[in-house]
């Protein structure tokens, strides 16, 4: 497992070398989900401090199992609903998933009540596609506006589960238009940061940081193929 992190992280590596930027500005975002909690601490034993859940009651079972190792940092990166949003700030330290007013202003009032300022992530669906979650890039602004208000939510950026494609190559449009939305957003909102750009998994996390990504979520390539 070990050696798999190595291969991942030397990708990471050459993908910053082709264009310049700082590998120590890009986060690797472990995916877990259906992995045990067993392979979570493995690869932490290699290094890897943060993990990624798609599921809030699988997600909650591990970071209950791994709570000892304080320096892990857990990313919701599923769809999440309102009735689960209490849980998401009380397990999670990021929710990368916030797509609408609703889960917002339910996500500032848990952290409120915990006492903490949860980073949040606002999921685009940059293909515009009916089967994906996220707001539509013309629906962005509106829901920054609204979110900018609210004071136990840290939003650091933007975030997109792209349109597959079995070609590799085709996802680099829709990374340059992320990137391309998150400068837009940057300048309209000086006020908020959004550094961060959560994009690229296991097929194509080189693509992404070649194009900006600054988070990137692998799962397959760390843990193996999930059944
Ligand atoms: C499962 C998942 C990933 C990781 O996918 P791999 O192809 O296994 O790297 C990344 N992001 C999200 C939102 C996921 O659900």
């Amino acid at each position: 497992m070990c050696e798999r992190l190595k291969l991942v992280r030397d990708r990471v590596i050459s993908a910053c070398e082709k264009t310049g930027r700082s590998p120590s500005d890009i986060t690797i975002v472990a995916v877990s989900k259906t992995k045990p909690a067993s392979m979570v601490m493995e690869l932490y034993e290699c290094g890897q401090r943060v993990f990624g859940e798609n599921y809030i009651q699988e997600g909650i079972e591990k970071v209950t199992a791994l709570s000892a190792l304080k320096d892990i940092e857990w990313h919701f990166i599923g769809h999440l609903q309102r009735n689960k949003a209490k849980l998401a700030v009380r397990y999670f330290h990021w929710v990368e998933t916030v797509d609408s007013e609703r889960i917002a202003g339910a996500l500032d009032k848990y952290a409120g009540k915990e006492g903490k300022v949860l980073n949040v992530l606002i999921q685009v669906n940059i293909g515009e596609e009916d089967s994906k979650f996220g707001v539509l890039p013309k629906e962005l602004p509106g829901l920054l506006s609204h979110v900018s208000s609210f004071t136990n939510l840290k939003i650091k950026g933007l975030m997109t589960i792209h349109p597959f494609s079995s070609k590799k190559e085709d996802a680099r449009k829709w990374f340059s238009m992320m990137a391309a939305l998150r400068e837009e957003m940057a300048r309209r909102f000086p006020h908020l940061d959004l550094s961060e750009l959560s994009m690229g998994m296991s097929n194509d996390y080189d693509l992404a940081i070649e194009e900006g990504a600054t988070i990137v979520r692998v799962g397959t390539a760390l843990f193996g193929k999930r059944k």
